[in-house]
């Protein structure tokens, strides 16, 4: 990569950020499509997030992600949002449209085209069940939504989380059925016996975190089983649902790639080539 005066800079705001993946993903695509751009991780601590925010007007910056723990935080410092990123309460990408700070949520639209690629399968008329009310549980809840989906269960470990969270759905969405569950395992087990799509979006999975409550003997083969979880690849959840017989069982890998194509589409206005940014993840 030869950066020049020319180069336009994109880049990702978080604390930590040293495990971030993005990098890799935008500045292979920049490359394999010839484009000006050099993706660059900043670590922003919370305190100096406001000062960061005006540097991405002050630098000229293309535009930045924005992970944890920061998506909520940076609303108050953007000019516009996006309709998406309004509904989730949350912003995972800024556009900086001629010193005019633009606030997207590409997760949940990510979230949606990986379960179409990488499962054939579609949210519109399913009943799906979602394990986790923290920030990715909201935006996968709001595009399946969004999406037409029949009915939505969140199970959380915090209930009043997950009621809180139902409330403001129902306020958005008349035409989806949304109820709140304990994550526990009698009460999943019933719920998952009816639905046509699993979803975890807690952190029970990830290397260290404990497991989710459910054994094979709770799932189905019809369900699709999808783990927001990318690393590990195959997670304990995915595990079990290969042991019980399930067809579709994608990991969050997909979603990860997509939510970084939809965000290198905005600041380019070129088309991502997805497989080289999949590859250089994998
Ligand atoms: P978050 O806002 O911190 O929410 C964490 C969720 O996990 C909450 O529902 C929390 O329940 C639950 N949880 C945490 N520890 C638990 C435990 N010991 N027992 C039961 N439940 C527990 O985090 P997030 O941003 O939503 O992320 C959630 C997961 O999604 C993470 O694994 C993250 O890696 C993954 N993710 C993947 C992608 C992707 O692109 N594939 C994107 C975003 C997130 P309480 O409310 O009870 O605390």
């Amino acid at each position: 990569m030869k950066i020049t005066g020319k180069t336009k800079i994109v880049g990702i705001f978080g604390y930590p950020i040293e495990h971030t993946f993005s990098p890799l993903m935008h500045n292979a695509a920049f490359s394999t499509l010839g484009l000006d751009y050099c993706y660059i991780p900043f670590e922003v601590r919370p305190k100096d997030l406001k000062s960061a925010v005006e540097g991405i007007r002050t630098l000229n910056i293309r535009g930045v992600n924005i992970t944890v723990p920061h998506k909520e935080a940076v609303i108050k410092y953007l000019d516009e949002l996006s309709e998406e990123a309004k509904l989730i309460g949350a912003v995972n990408t800024i556009e900086n449209r001629d010193g005019k700070l633009i606030g997207h949520n590409t997760d949940g639209r990510g979230f949606i085209k990986s379960l179409w690629e990488d499962a054939k399968t579609k949210a519109k008329g399913k009943k799906v069940s979602i394990l986790g009310a923290g920030g990715a549980g909201k935006g996968v809840a709001v595009s399946c939504a969004l999406e037409g989906a029949s009915e939505i269960i969140i199970a959380n470990r915090t209930i009043m989380k997950a009621e809180e969270l139902v409330r403001y759905l129902d306020r958005h969405f008349k035409k989806t059925q949304f109820s709140a569950i304990p994550l526990v395992k009698q009460q999943l087990s019933n719920v998952i016996a009816e639905s046509d799509i699993l979803i975890n979006a807690t952190s029970l999975g990830l290397k260290g975190k404990g497991m989710l409550p459910i054994s094979y003997k709770e799932l189905h083969k019809d369900l699709v089983v999808y783990d927001l979880i990318y690393n590990p690849l195959i997670t304990p959840l995915l595990k079990i649902a290969r042991r019980a017989g399930v067809k579709k069982v994608v990991n969050g890998i997909g979603m990860l790639i997509h939510q970084g194509a939809f965000a290198f589409e905005i600041w380019t206005e070129k088309k991502p080539p997805v497989d080289v940014m999949k590859k250089a993840i994998l």
